[in-house]
């Protein structure tokens, strides 16, 4: 005896495997799923957001505080106050060759020239 519902389910897998079989549908499903785990992510992300935004804001906050005392500090020439760049400067003084050089703003004309 012949079970209809059985023979429907096969009849369906059948061409459902068919047509996920055709190479353009492949692609066109892999698409559909990309698209929705990245709107999913997105989501997420909202969710997220919207249920952390005082921490986030906390941390964005302090990460600015530590990155901006952190940072590396502006040196100057030495002898003639010349802003060399942040951290350690890599060669002598562009404007007047000097090699010696300070983290501290020296001011313009009031450092000593001892050579
Ligand atoms: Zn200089």
């Amino acid at each position: 005896m012949a079970q209809p519902e059985d023979d429907g389910f096969d009849a369906v897998v059948d061409n459902l495997m068919e047509f996920v079989g055709d190479e353009d549908v492949q692609k066109g499903t892999a698409i559909t799923v990309i698209l929705f785990l990245v709107a999913c992510a997105i989501y997420g992300i909202y969710l997220f957001v919207m249920a952390y935004y005082m921490e986030i804001i906390g941390v964005l906050i302090l990460g600015l505080i530590i990155y901006y005392y952190t940072r590396p500090k502006i040196s100057y020439c030495a002898d003639c106050g010349n802003i060399l760049g942040r951290g350690e400067p890599s060669g002598p003084c562009s404007r007047c060759q000097c090699n010696r050089w300070t983290q501290r703003d020296p001011g313009v004309g009031m450092t000593f020239k001892n050579r």
